[in-house]
């Protein structure tokens, strides 16, 4: 059997410890793996290269993908998934393993309907793939999320400061959550749980009352236009407010022990998969165990995070 791989969608922490799992775990089994570099767009192209057990050996505390990423309009077309089919054919690939987010999936899903052997490992910081407790990445990107804001807390201390820091994550809360979870800010909003201005501002109101005069507010991005969340707290609270958003400092960095252990026991996961002749499945994990799904279910069962905004009304009362 011979098996491509690629990496699609944003780069995730992690994402060469999955490779370095696919390929050894398909060593094991005696396929053979071929690289396929910038994700669909690569594949198009031809962009391929052979990838052996001693190409991998060093790369699983690595950040970023060495097999590199892209987005790709011309897959998304009709055609563009028909001539991928076609591509992998002449090179005699004949199962294919996709690394990436909810949009990969989607094209992965596309291919396995048009009879390539397809299997799927979640990689996105994002942690927006919700049939899964967590997606490669995702941990990394956490802990650097709480580092940064841990600095930016010496300094509001300092100065009995506010800061408002805005976290990654795209339609997803899971970092601000995590992060207000490890006792990384005071108040938060998420696009699950959206709060408004007046919202914010008596919340950060009662903190300053009490005598808590440094603050995190912790918002998804894409919320809010926040130089006008800035204003409008500063303006109602007569108070001075800053803005810090992370940026793509969260997308580096070498990939956490969790996130590595994860990208290996997924990636050996999805060669186990395609050497039993599935197809079609994206690997996850739940309550600590390995799990596949259908890549038509991944917006079906979704990972109730009730609990952990329950129990974060607690921490921040
Ligand atoms: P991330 O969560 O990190 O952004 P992602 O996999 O969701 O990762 P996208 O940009 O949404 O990132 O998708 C990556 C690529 O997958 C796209 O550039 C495109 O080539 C392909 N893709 C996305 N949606 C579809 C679709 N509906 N059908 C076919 N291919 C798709």
């Amino acid at each position: 059997m011979r098996v491509g791989v690629l990496t699609s969608g944003g780069d995730a922490p992690g994402m060469n410890a999955a490779i370095m799992a696919v390929v050894k775990a398909a060593s094991y089994y005696n396929m053979e793996v071929i690289g396929i570099k910038y994700g669909y767009k690569g594949l198009l192209n031809g962009d391929i290269h052979k990838l052996t057990y001693s190409d991998v050996e060093n790369i699983a505390d690595k950040g970023g993908t060495i097999l590199k990423t892209a987005r790709c309009m011309e897959f998304m077309e009709g055609s563009g998934i028909e001539k991928a089919v076609e591509v992998l054919k002449n090179l005699d690939i004949n199962s294919l393993i996709v690394i990436g987010g909810e949009g990969s999936f989607k094209g992965a899903d596309r291919l396995h309907k048009l009879g390539v052997n397809v299997i799927g490992i979640p990689g996105t910081i994002d942690n927006d793939l919700r049939y899964t407790d967590y997606c490669i990445g995702f941990d990394t990107t956490l802990n650097t999320v709480l580092e940064c804001i841990g600095k930016i807390k010496d300094t509001d201390y300092s100065h009995d400061k506010t800061t408002i820091v805005e976290v990654m994550g795209r339609y997803c809360g899971d970092l601000a959550l995590y992060s207000a979870l490890a006792g990384g800010g005071e108040i938060i909003s998420t696009p699950e749980k959206k709060l408004d201005f007046d919202t914010i501002c008596s919340k950060l109101s009662l903190r300053m009352n009490s005598g808590k005069n440094d603050n995190i507010i912790i918002i998804t991005e894409r919320m809010y236009d926040l130089q006008e969340l800035q204003r409008y707290i500063e303006e109602k609270l007569k108070t001075s407010v800053r803005t810090t958003i992370l940026g793509f400092i969260q997308r580096g960095g070498n990939p956490s022990g969790f996130d590595r252990v994860l990208a290996s026991k997924m990636g050996i996961k999805a060669v186990d998969l395609l050497n039993n002749g599935y197809s079609g499945l994206a690997v996850g994990v739940k309550n600590n165990k390995i799990i596949d799904i259908e890549f038509e279910d991944v917006n079906n069962e979704i990972v109730d995070k009730q609990d952990s905004y329950d129990m974060l009304d607690i921490l921040l009362h």
